[in-house]
C-alpha cells in the first residue's frame, strides 16, 4: 500500500493507512447496518485501481516567508496551504500540470494571491480531465485579466503538456472562499473538454457539474438503468437530476425523460446535452424536485419509473408524498447517504413502497464516502 507524506496535514483523506480492502469491507459493513433490515445488500463494487481516480484537481499557490512559491491544498479546516507535489487520489496528468505552473510561474513573472493582503495574481490551478477522450481543460483564477504574456504562457505549458486541450481564466477579484468567480475568458481551445458516460457525450466546463470519479458513475449508472426495468415505452422521471446524465444515458431504453434540478446552470448543460446528444424523448425542468412532482400529481399526471439522486440532505416529505400520487410501480434511489437514505425508505415504505435490493459502490477511495442503489416496488404491483 502507499503511504500519504501530507496525511497529517492534509486531511483529506480518512480512510489513509487502511488498506483498500478492508475500506471496501467497512462501506459493505456500514451499508448492511443501516439498510440490511429492509432487503438483501449486493457487495460494494469497489475501483480497480483505488489511486488517482478525482479526474478533477484544484490547486491553490501561495509564497512561504522566503520567498518560495508553493502550491498545494489547504489544511484541513484552515486557509494554511499544505504544499503537495503528488496526491494520491487525484490525476497523476493534472498534478503535473499544477507543478509545471508552479514552477513557470517565476519566469513569468506571474505574482500569487495573498489572502491577506488581497494583492497579486494568481489565486488557484483547476484541471478537469476527461478519461474518456483524454481531453484537459486548465483553468486559472486570477484576480485581474490581465495575465501577462498569456499566449506565451498557454504556449510553454502546451509544449510541456501536450493533452491540454483548453485553457481558460477564470475571474474571481472577490474576497471569498469560493475557488471560482463568475467570468470566463477563453485562451486557447473551446473554453471546455468533452467526455462519455453511457456512451452520451457531456460537456464539462470550468462551472459544469460532472462526477468525480466516471469510470465508477458509469457502473452506477447502468445498474440504476437496469434496476429501472425499462422495455422503451416508459415514462421516467430523473429527480434530482444534475446535467442530465443518469437521465440521458436512459433515454434510448424508456419512451420518455423527464428531469427535473434546482442548479440553473445544470439544467442549462442538460438541454445542452440532450441537443447534441441527438437525444429526442428527454425533457429538463429547472424547478425545486418536491414543488414540480406536487404539480405533476395535482395535474393528474402519471410516471413509471422514478429515478431520484437527491442531495446529502435526501429527499423530502413533499417529493415522496407526491410520489405516492404519482404511482410509479419501480423507485430507483440513488443516494451518496446511506443515512437519509434509510430515512427515506422508512417513509416510502409507510407509502406503500417496498426495497427490494441493494447496490453499493465505491467513488471515492480513501474516504469513508459510500453510493447506494436501492429499488423499490409498489406494494400491489
Ligand atoms: N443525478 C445527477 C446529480 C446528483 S447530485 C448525477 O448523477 O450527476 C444532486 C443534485 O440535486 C444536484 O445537482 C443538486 O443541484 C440537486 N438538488 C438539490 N436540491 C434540489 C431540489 N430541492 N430540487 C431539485 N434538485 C435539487
Amino acid at each position: 500500500m502507499k503511504t500519504c507524506p501530507y496525511a497529517k496535514k492534509c486531511g483529506g483523506c480518512d480512510y489513509q493507512g487502511i488498506s483498500y480492502s478492508k475500506q471496501l469491507a467497512m462501506k459493505q459493513e456500514y451499508t448492511e447496518k443501516l439498510l440490511k433490515e429492509f432487503c438483501p445488500v449486493h457487495p460494494i463494487t469497489g475501483m480497480e485501481d483505488p489511486y488517482h481516480y478525482r479526474n478533477k484537481v484544484h490547486a491553490v499557490f501561495n509564497r512561504t516567508r522566503d520567498g518560495q512559491i508553493i502550491s498545494g491544498m489547504y489544511e484541513e479546516n484552515s486557509h494554511r496551504v499544505v504544499p503537495v507535489d503528488d496526491c494520491q487520489i487525484e490525476n497523476e496528468k493534472a498534478d503535473a500540470i499544477i507543478r509545471d505552473i508552479r514552477d513557470m510561474l517565476r519566469s513569468f513573472k506571474i505574482t500569487v494571491y495573498n489572502e491577506r493582503s488581497g494583492q497579486g495574481l494568481l489565486r488557484h490551478a483547476l484541471i478537469r480531465t476527461a478519461s474518456f477522450t483524454g481531453q484537459i481543460l486548465v483553468v486559472l483564477v486570477v484576480t485581474s485579466p490581465i495575465f501577462p504574456s498569456k499566449n506565451n504562457f498557454v504556449k510553454a505549458l502546451r509544449k510541456k503538456h501536450p493533452e491540454i486541450t483548453s485553457v481558460v481564466l477564470n475571474l474571481n477579484d472577490k474576497y471569498t472562499s469560493m475557488v471560482l468567480g463568475k467570468r470566463d475568458i477563453v485562451l486557447y481551445g473551446p473554453g471546455y473538454i468533452e467526455d462519455q458516460i453511457c456512451g452520451k457525450t457531456f460537456r464539462i466546463s470550468a462551472q459544469s457539474f460532472y462526477q468525480i470519479n466516471p469510470l465508477q458513475a458509469e457502473k452506477l449508472y447502468n445498474k440504476a438503468i437496469e434496476l429501472a426495468g425499462l422495455t422503451g415505452k416508459e415514462r421516467v422521471i430523473d429527480a434530482y437530476c444534475g446535467t442530465g446524465t443518469i437521465g440521458l444515458a436512459a433515454s434510448d431504453n424508456a419512451g420518455e425523460i423527464i428531469g427535473v434540478e434546482l442548479n440553473p446552470e445544470a439544467v442549462k448543460d442538460a438541454v445542452r446535452n440532450t441537443k447534441s446528444n441527438q437525444v429526442r424523448n428527454a425533457r429538463f425542468y429547472c424547478a425545486d424536485a418536491g414543488e414540480f412532482m406536487e404539480q405533476m400529481a395535482a395535474d393528474g399526471e402519471t410516471a413509471d419509473v422514478v429515478i431520484m439522486d437527491p442531495p446529502r440532505s435526501g429527499s423530502t416529505e413533499q417529493f415522496m408524498d407526491s410520489l405516492g400520487k404519482l404511482g410509479p410501480s419501480r423507485i430507483v434511489y440513488v443516494s451518496c447517504n446511506p443515512e437519509t437514505q434509510r430515512r427515506d425508505i422508512q417513509y416510502l415504505q409507510k407509502l406503500g413502497y417496498k426495497a427490494v435490493e441493494v447496490w453499493p459502490y465505491d467513488f471515492f477511495g480513501f474516504t469513508s464516502h459510500v453510493e447506494c442503489v436501492v429499488l423499490m416496488l409498489r406494494k400491489n404491483t
